[in-house]
């Protein structure tokens, strides 16, 4: 109901007119600047949008093919490599990496964009892009603690495709597909695999679920990654749950601006934005992956009226240092993308050589707090395993209660005391 008042208040709304503005000197101002907005030459809008580094590879393993086919999604997706013998063809790959006809097959199947692959350093098995896509030896080692699906996400799923964890909002897994698989996923028990039904037909229980449970006012669309999906059917799912009244909102969580900037086409835009509130939570991995693709994309989804949030695994010899994690939080907030959430890595079959320790997390927020904007600081969280949800872990800025004081640190750990309730009057 709330929905429909503030849908319909939006409408009847009046545009701004330039008499609302406060009084100031901007008309003066006006008078000596142009506002006359440059065009773009016809040309350059319709040139492919090419990096230099992808435009070499392009060239390199595909000669044959065009930078407009290069730009276009369903190409990239066509073309994406999924097997070892094709990466042998790009890489050389070293003793820790898994080689073809080594007969060793892992239940995370290989799938990477050309684009993303473009970025891969060639000779460096180290480069922190190549170690989150390529397979190595080290998955094949299971440690303690670590299952299939250690946030027990089976365990809460009422029907299939949804998980229905915390009071008020719910997760729903619409694909098994990624453009590009990451080798330390969370889901990479349920991605790639036949355990998601998708499909409009297959969907429609966890539409009812929603439909039928008043209290969920918040729902996560995720997979897979669900702008892998044709644009039809990213259509239908949020149409549907738009037209919920309890829905207030709809968040996507997607890799695809980052592995794949191609899907974010006009029309694809054009269909997120009729449904707002809608929240894009974007995984990202390292500072490597903000190409200049990347950023124009972001500009377009954020110029959409999207709003952009990050999501981020913290993985050891990939972005475990502070300055990396800088880095990406810095170059995320210039390309309009607020920094959300950094993960602990979920302790999945064979991760051990990407989990760092919980106070390797800490360092990096103690790193960032207080030495750069809150805006570059993400919400560093273990998602409990066993289903308890993420629990935010932080540095010890509280230090204990003295009389009527509590005592507190600060990011240079200076000590301060704070009066708490006051309930002695002073003399
Ligand atoms: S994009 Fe997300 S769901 Fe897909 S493989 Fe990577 S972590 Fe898993």
């Amino acid at each position: 109901m709330e929905k429909a008042q503030n849908e319909k208040a939006a409408e009847t709304k009046p545009e701004v007119v330039e008499e609302e503005e406060p009084p100031s000197k901007l008309p003066q101002i006006r008078n000596r600047i142009a506002f006359k907005p440059i065009p773009e030459p016809q040309a350059e809008k319709d040139k492919p949008k090419i990096s230099p580094k992808s435009l070499d590879f392009l060239q390199k393993h595909f000669p044959t093919a065009t930078e407009k086919e290069w730009c276009s999604w369903q190409w990239q997706l066509r073309n994406s490599y999924t097997d070892l013998h094709q990466l042998q063809q790009i890489l050389h790959l070293s003793d820790n990496e898994v080689k073809p006809l080594q007969g060793i097959t892992n239940s995370l199947p290989i799938r990477i964009t050309p684009y993303y692959a473009s970025l891969i350093d060639p000779e460096n098995p180290e480069q922190p892009i190549r170690r989150s896509v390529i397979p190595v030896f080290d998955e094949f080692i299971v440690s303690k603690g670590e299952r299939s699906d250690p946030l027990y996400e089976e365990h809460d799923s009422p029907v299939p495709n949804i998980v229905h964890r915390y009071p008020d909002r719910v997760l729903f897994l619409v694909t098994g597909f990624c453009s590009t698989y990451c080798r330390y996923c969370t889901r990479s028990h349920m991605v790639a695999k036949d355990k998601c039904h998708i499909g409009v037909k297959a969907w429609e229980p966890a539409l009812q679920y929603i439909e039928n449970t008043p209290s969920v006012r918040d729902v996560l669309i995720s997979g897979g990654d669900p702008l892998t999906m044709p644009d039809l059917n990213i259509a239908f799912l949020l149409n549907r749950l738009h037209k919920i009244p309890h829905v207030e909102m709809i968040r996507i969580g997607t890799k695809v601006p980052a592995v794949l900037p191609q899907r974010i086409t006009r029309p694809l835009i054009n269909i997120l934005k009729r449904y707002h509130p809608l929240y894009l939570s974007i995984h990202f991995t390292h500072p490597d992956e903000l190409t200049p693709e990347v950023r124009e994309t972001c500009e377009q989804l954020a110029n959409a009226g999207i709003p952009l949030g990050s999501q981020t695994v913290l993985l050891k010899g990939v972005n475990d240092d502070v300055e990396t994690m800088k880095m990406l939080m810095h170059g995320l907030l210039r390309i309009r993308v607020r920094p959300y959430y950094l993960y602990q890595c979920d302790p999945i079959l064979g991760s051990s050589h990407f989990r760092t320790p919980v106070s390797k997390g800490i360092e990096i927020i103690e790193g960032l707090r207080g030495h750069t904007t809150g805006y570059a600081v993400p919400q560093y969280v273990i998602d409990a395993p066993g289903g308890g949800g993420k629990i935010p872990i932080l540095p010890e800025y509280y230090l204990g209660k003295n009389d009527d004081h509590i005592l507190l640190r600060n990011y240079e750990n200076r000590h301060f005391e704070y009066p708490d309730a006051c309930t002695t009057p002073s003399e």
